[in-house]
C-alpha cells in the first residue's frame, strides 16, 4: 500500500494560487490563512490528476511542481505591496501547508499530521492519472485571476497603468 503521502496530488502550484487569490479577496493574513487551508481540502475533493504509480513519473512532476508552487510564493511576495502581500502568501501558505507531509515523509520516511487527518485527506481524493489536462487549464484560469486580482485589491509592486 502507498503511504500516505505518496498516493494523492492536485498540484502545490494551483493550490498557491487558489491561496494568493484567497487572500487578495479577503485582505486579511489570518482569514486569508485559515480559507486558505480549507481550499486545499475542498480542491482535493474536485476531480483533479493522480499519478499511475510509476514513481519515478511521479517524482519527477512533483519535484517540478514544488518548485513551480515555492515560484508562486516569492511572485506573491515579491510582485505585490503591502497589505496584498500578506493577505495573499497567508492565503498561499494555508492552501499549501496541508501537503507538506509529502516532501516530509520524502526527507524523513515520517508523517507529518495526526492519523485522522491523513485518512480524511486521503478519502476525499477524486483523481485520474488522465486529468492532468484539468490540473493545466485550472494553473491558468487560477494565475490570471491572481494577476486580476493582485492588480485590483492590493497593487502591484511594478505595475502601474492597469485598468481595473
Ligand atoms: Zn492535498
Amino acid at each position: 500500500m502507498a503511504a500516505a503521502g505518496h498516493d494523492r496530488w492536485v498540484l502545490v502550484t494551483n493550490h498557491a494560487l487558489a491561496g494568493a487569490a484567497i487572500g487578495a479577496l479577503t485582505g486579511n493574513p489570518a482569514i486569508a490563512f485559515g480559507v486558505g487551508v480549507a481550499s486545499h481540502f475542498g480542491m482535493d475533493a474536485l476531480p483533479h490528476w493522480g499519478p499511475d504509480g510509476d514513481r519515478s513519473h511521479f517524482m519527477r512532476i512533483a519535484v517540478r511542481d514544488g518548485l513551480a508552487g515555492l515560484g508562486v510564493l516569492a511572485a506573491v511576495t515579491l510582485m505585490h505591496r503591502r497589505p496584498a502581500r500578506w493577505s495573499m502568501l497567508a492565503g498561499a501558505l494555508g492552501a499549501v501547508i496541508p501537503d507538506l507531509d509529502k516532501p516530509y515523509y520524502e526527507l524523513t520516511g515520517r508523517q507529518l499530521w495526526p492519523v485522522a487527518v491523513n485518512r480524511f485527506h486521503a478519502v476525499i481524493q477524486r483523481e485520474s492519472p488522465q486529468r492532468m489536462p484539468v490540473e493545466l487549464a485550472a494553473m491558468v484560469v487560477l494565475g490570471g485571476l491572481v494577476r486580476r486580482l493582485g492588480v485590483v485589491r492590493g497593487g502591484r509592486a511594478t505595475i502601474r497603468s492597469q485598468r481595473s
